[in-house]
């Protein structure tokens, strides 16, 4: 099916993500998983968490994962373990979830923000040597819609100056820099579970990687209120951990995330060839892939320099749901006032946020609902 033989497709609906598909190939298998637990009675940690834990560090090519409660746990336990505390500063970008940020201003710690590389959205390593001061403790990289970040020249600062790299992997299971896995090339790597991740569960749910022992050590005891054992406590940890049916169904999932990442990509080259056949590449520009990396595409997001909004609003009226990943860079929230932050800080990141937007991706798109986005968004321009 190319653009022309479309001509006569009739309007369908295409949403921004369809977990539906997936549940329906998965359903009897999640269920025997679920029932497990519920028959075990254990429903916090325990064996399942201990398996999963297990494939994930396996997948990421790390020697531990410690599950916990949620991806934003995941980044707040990582700088937890790093003794993060009042006073220090961890540089991070200003244009990804709220998450990355509020783990770092949770503790106490100053978030100093570092602009994007307006090709890729990740962290702009070439600033951030000149953010370093006496106080940093961290460089906080964000592997950004599932392509990681520039992780060649950050390891390479973080060795020289001595400070830790954490990555936020939460869009990033599996994806690769110069074939190490995302998660197994900071000190720490942190993940999400949430359900619209490329690997997510029936709810919350999060994990942390690491080579380090006494880290993972360390990990184990935070996440269930800093005790070694029950009632002694070493030190003031939180309470965050992964519940077991969570493993369960993740365990589940795990076998086919790189089916779906591999999808995911087909998909993604799809759009791409799809906007240069329309010869809409101008206008509605595809995502830049590094040749050195594995992107698993937690989304494909596309800039669009003139009318971005206006293009929305006539494909959300075509049946074809997108979303703005993410409206407002973190140095404009309100909550980030106090950093003393202003418009025009960081202008790669501000106008990411005004003209990028994502199209539907999942891997059971069909090649159909694919060139109805394109074929609609030719119809406007
Ligand atoms: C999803 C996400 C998080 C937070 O994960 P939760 O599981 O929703 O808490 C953190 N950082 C990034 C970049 C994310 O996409």
């Amino acid at each position: 099916m190319s653009l022309r033989s479309a001509e006569t497709q009739t309007e369908m609906r295409v949403p921004l993500i369809d977990l539906s598909a997936q549940h329906r190939s998965l359903r009897e298998q999640l269920l025997v998983a679920i029932e497990r637990v519920v028959d075990s009675q254990q429903f916090v940690l325990g064996p399942e968490v201990q398996a999963l834990e297990e494939g994930i560090a396996r997948y990421c090519h790390t020697r531990h994962a410690i599950g916990c409660a949620s991806g934003s746990d995941a980044l707040l336990l990582a700088l937890m373990a790093l003794d993060l505390k009042a006073g220090d500063e961890v540089i991070t970008s200003p244009f990804t979830f709220f998450a990355t940020a509020a783990a770092i201003a949770r503790l106490g710690a100053r978030v100093i923000f570092v602009d994007i590389d307006p090709r890729t959205y990740n962290l702009d390593v070439k600033r951030v040597e000149s953010a370093i001061t006496p106080r940093t403790r961290a460089i906080l990289p964000v592997h950004m819609y599932g392509q990681c970040a520039e992780m060649k020249p950050l390891q390479e600062i973080s060795e020289r100056r001595e400070i830790p790299i954490v990555e936020d992997a939460a869009q990033a299971i599996g994806a690769e820099h110069d074939g190490c896995r995302a998660g197994s090339m900071g000190l720490l790597g942190c993940f999400s579970f949430y359900p619209t991740k490329n690997l997510g569960g029936a709810g919350d749910g999060g994990i942390v990687t690491t080579d380090d022992d006494k880290l993972a050590d360390r990990l184990r005891t935070l996440r269930v209120h800093g005790g070694r054992t029950e009632y002694e406590h070493s030190e003031i940890g939180i309470n965050s951990r992964l519940d077991s049916i969570q493993a369960a169904v993740l365990g589940v999932k795990l076998k086919y995330v790189d089916e779906w990442s591999k999808a995911r990509r087909e998909r993604a080259e799809q759009y791409t060839q799809l906007l240069h056949e329309a010869s809409l590449t101008e206008k509605v520009v595809p995502p830049f892939v590094n040749r050195d990396s594995r992107h698993i595409f937690h989304q494909y997001v596309v800039r669009v320099p003139q009318r971005r909004d206006e293009l929305r609003d006539h494909l959300s009226a075509r049946g074809i749901s997108t979303k703005i990943y993410y409206p407002v860079p973190l140095h404009l929230q309100k909550c980030f006032q106090y950093l003393g932050y202003r418009e025009r800080d960081f202008p790669a990141a501000e106008s990411a946020a005004l003209e990028t937007f994502a199209l539907p991706l999942f891997p059971e798109l069909s090649k159909a609902q694919q060139v109805y986005v394109v074929q609609t968004i030719q119809k406007f321009f």
